[in-house]
């Protein structure tokens, strides 16, 4: 039988930020098993957006842990993250996001996010090409904005493995076992590796995983889509990543074009991720309506991928009572590409450490047994 300390299940930007916070720390006898290959999940297939504008105290702070991470990610990790700090703008046009928006803002005041209230004079200021004559008011904040996913990526897979760190890829995990009340060891076709911990950071595969250990874990995979244009004329500059609360319509900046995205109300949850090229028509409805000046551009492209949504909207992230050893770190609920950093930093502190300098104890697993679940409104 092989041996590691660690066992990382899945090498998507959460696994990899882990593995990258547990080599800084002195721990590299740790191997990340990826089933497919690295980043193949949902990690290269998001929007790549960063922001700290959520409606709860826990995402908050974890972004104000991550955002500095990503700003100087240059320079501790060596790899540019290509980091646009354009703001995200969010739209509100209804009364129930109102009253959301307006308890949000008194959050990010009392945490001190740099937030504010814009009304139709101020959105204009900020995106004068924005249509925005139903908007009640809009939520800004600089700090926000978006980055790739690959050089985060790439950038924490390469240092890690600098570093020690195993990757290894086309090796899925396909059975783990307990042996008086702890993980004992991994299964893959390949072999066994015995090892103190498992980290489940499997994504939208996470509750999978978790089966696999015998440890049942809310996380279901929802489709999400995204779209791009060609270059767009008159769209030459950069502009905030703008959101249309009302429906979840996004839109940013993308390679001289724009990145469009939208939940489709119909999804249900599923392992599907083919494209429905149906539910275009609805995206470029919305596109137009915000942005007339779309009106000449095309689609050029349009994948899909997996939010790992939890009932809470909020990541499991923590040890799970009942079964040592074993450790979760999913289910981010779409924020889990700006929330890695912080989260692989928490992870690696708890398994070396034994405690957080970040309070995550709202995010563990028992909170579902218990009942106190916070939910997360700024989903989009
Ligand atoms: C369209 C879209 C837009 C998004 N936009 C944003 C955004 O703007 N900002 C943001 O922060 N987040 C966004 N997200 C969410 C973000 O992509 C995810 O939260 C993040 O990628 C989760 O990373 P992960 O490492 O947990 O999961 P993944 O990247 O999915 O990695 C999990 C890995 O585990 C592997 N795996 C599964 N089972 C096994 C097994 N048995 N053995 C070994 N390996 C296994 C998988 O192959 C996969 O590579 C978006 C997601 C989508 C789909």
């Amino acid at each position: 039988m092989d041996r590691a300390q660690i066992v990382i299940v899945g090498g998507g930007i959460v696994g990899a930020s882990i593995a990258y916070h547990l080599a800084t720390k002195g721990v590299r006898d740790v191997v990340v098993l990826e089933r497919d290959t690295l980043g193949s999940g949902s990690t290269t297939r998001n929007a790549g957006g960063i922001r700290l504008q959520f409606s709860t105290e826990v995402n908050v702070r974890l972004s104000q842990r991550s955002i500095p991470m990503i700003e100087r990610f240059s320079d501790e990790i060596g790899v540019d993250p290509d980091l646009h700090q354009v703001g995200y703008l969010f739209l509100i046009t209804t009364d129930a996001d109102a009253a959301v928006f307006e308890r949000s803002l008194a959050l990010w005041e009392r945490l001190g996010v740099p937030a504010r209230r814009l009304d139709r004079e101020g959105v204009r200021a900020v995106f004068p090409e924005l249509r925005a004559d139903d908007v009640r008011f809009a939520t800004f904040c600089q700090k926000d904005g978006y980055c790739d996913p690959t050089s985060l990526l790439n950038g924490y897979v390469g240092r890690a493995r600098t570093h020690g760190v195993t990757f290894v890829e086309a090796e899925p995990v396909v059975a783990i076992a307990r042996e008086g009340g702890r993980v004992a060891s991994v299964r893959t076709p390949k072999r066994d590796i015995a090892c103190e911990v498992v980290v489940d950071a499997a994504g939208p595969w996470a509750a999978q995983v978790g089966a696999l250990a015998g440890v049942s874990i809310p996380i279901t995979p929802l489709r999400r889509q995204i779209f791009v244009t060609d270059p767009v004329a008159g769209l030459d500059h950069d502009f905030p990543l703008t959101v249309e609360m009302a429906t979840s319509f996004y839109f940013h900046r993308e390679s001289g074009g724009v990145l469009m995205g939208m939940a489709d109300p119909a999804d249900k949850p599923g392992f599907d991720d083919s494209v429905n090229w149906g539910f275009l028509p609805t995206i470029v409805e919305r596109a137009l309506d915000r942005l007339p000046r779309l009106e000449k551009a095309n689609v050029k492209t349009g994948w899909a991928g997996f939010y790992e949504d939890t009932p809470d909207k909020h990541p499991v992230l923590g040890r799970v009572e009942g079964l040592d050893g074993f450790v979760c770190a999913a289910g981010f609920s779409g924020h889990g590409l700006m929330h890695a950093p912080a989260a692989g930093e928490a992870i690696a502190e708890l398994i070396v450490d034994g405690r957080t300098t970040l309070d995550i104890s709202p995010l563990a697993l028992s909170r579902y047994a218990r009942g106190q679940l916070v939910t997360e409104h700024n989903v989009i």
